[in-house]
């Protein structure tokens, strides 16, 4: 089982959010081609491989469709070679307006949600024919939560319970502040998705991949730990 950085990829819609450094790769050994590109943020763990953009259209022979919420473009644009990819023709960038629903073809309805912070990050709710889902990788603290029922919902991993933890968290570390307990992200969804997956799985928490299954297991088959070429969606 491999983590690498943290991404989701609509197959139905060739559509993928973020570019971890390993994008390409991923992409390239599933045999997969992004048509839509969204970010949720411009931190390197999410968009460091955005020259994905540049293989994705010269295999193409077309521009790649990028989506952006307007906040988010000078922060992304300081760090990455945005004006380039757009310049080059290899991305054909449209700036969204957070909070309203776009719809792309093929039936898919995308919303940027903005979340609560000085800087601009975003998650994403999608809606079509085959459910609802939410992904929300980073800072989900400070997403305030959507409402109604989700067919699945991918979100930041939580601090796993203590006694599962392999070192001690006192109670003055920021983690605390940052993210969810692993109880408290599972009573926020219970009863509201019918797939929970926490994503962004932190190598400094120490935990092996059956540590993580065994701390999922404690809340029902519904809720999992992420890792490359999870699916997730699915009627
Ligand atoms: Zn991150």
């Amino acid at each position: 089982m491999r983590r690498t950085g943290p991404s989701l990829y609509l197959p139905e819609y060739g559509l993928l959010v973020d570019t971890p450094e390993e994008s390409n790769q991923q992409l390239a050994d599933r045999g997969l081609a992004a048509r839509v590109l969204l970010w949720t943020h411009a931190h390197p763990d999410h968009a460091a491989g955005n020259r994905v953009v540049q293989f994705l259209a010269q295999s193409a022979g077309r521009p790649v469709l990028g989506l952006m919420p307007e906040p988010l473009y000078q922060a992304f644009a300081a760090r990455y070679p945005l004006e380039h990819l757009v310049g080059s023709g290899y991305l054909d960038l449209r700036l969204i307006a957070p909070g309203e629903p776009q719809e792309l073809d093929g039936g898919l309805k995308l919303t940027a949600l903005a979340h609560r912070m000085d800087e601009p990050v975003f998650a994403y709710a999608f809606e079509s024919a085959g459910g609802r889902g939410l992904y929300a990788p980073d800072h989900v603290r400070f997403l305030p939560p959507p409402t109604g029922e989700f067919d699945w919902v991918v979100v930041q991993m939580p601090i796993p319970p203590l006694e599962a933890l392999p070192f001690p968290l006192p109670p003055e570390h920021e983690a605390w502040s940052k993210f969810y307990t692993f109880d408290e992200a599972v009573a926020l969804w219970r009863g509201r998705t019918r797939r929970l997956v926490f994503t962004h799985v932190y190598e400094s928490v120490g935990m092996t991949p059956e540590e993580l299954d065994a701390v999922a297991a404690r809340a029902g088959d519904w809720v999992s730990f992420a890792h490359d070429g999870m699916e997730v969606g699915g009627p």
